[in-house]
């Protein structure tokens, strides 16, 4: 049976192990993973175009102007956003796209595209989330404190997503986010190819 691609938003404050889930998710199931445009500096390990597309302010900008972002949002002082095209053609094609974005972006997506399916990913608890984000050893002091703040604010906005999972271990956090894909796409309300043809 033929079904509308899903647009899977993934979304949790940085430090829970979100990267380290959606890649175990690739690893199982067919998706495409959309690569954000950001204007914070690359950290050591990333590449340019695989993690992220690393631009300047001006060029995000540029992008703005161009109306090329599905969304973007200013976080802990820099920019990051969707890239509207390679996600729409993606979906176009049948093929289900997978963001992983932060709250305000998430909600921008939400309102525009209230078929997408939103999962927030948290830490077990707080106490988790900072030992996470200093053991991580890739951000200053000040960049740590400043996304414990934004985190708070984060936290709070979890109840607005259709799903809250619990990042307590990998494979677990991603077996839920599975069977929630799974779940999605036995909605009744993508299933119209079933109902026209019997
Ligand atoms: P980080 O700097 O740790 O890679 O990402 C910081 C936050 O930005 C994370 O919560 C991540 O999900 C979010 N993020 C990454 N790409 C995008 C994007 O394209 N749009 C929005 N709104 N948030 C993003």
């Amino acid at each position: 049976m033929e079904q509308p691609a899903l647009l899977v938003i993934i979304s949790g404050p940085s430090g829970t192990g979100k990267s380290t889930v959606i890649r175990e998710i690739m690893r199982r199931r067919t998706l495409f993973f959309s690569v954000s445009c950001t204007t914070r500096p690359m950290r050591e390990g990333e590449r340019d175009g695989v993690d992220y597309h690393f631009i300047s302010r001006e060029r995000f900008e540029q992008l703005i102007a161009e109306d090329a972002l599905l969304e973007y949002a200013e976080y802990a002082g820099r920019f990051y956003g969707t890239p509207r095209r390679p996600a729409e053609e993606q979906m176009a094609r049948g093929t289900d796209v997978l963001l992983d974005i932060e709250v305000q972006g998430a909600r921008q997506v939400r309102d525009r595209m209230p078929d997408a399916v939103s999962v927030f990913l948290t830490p077990p608890s707080w106490e988790e989330l900072e030992r996470r984000l200093r053991n991580r050893g890739t951000d200053s002091e000040e960049m740590i404190r400043r996304r414990l703040e934004t985190a708070r604010g984060e936290l709070d906005e979890a109840r607005t997503y259709d799903y809250l999972v619990v990042n307590d271990e990998v494979t677990a956090a991603a077996d839920r986010i599975c069977a929630i894909l799974d779940g999605e796409r036995c909605r009744t309300s993508r299933c119209a190819a079933f109902f026209s043809e019997i």
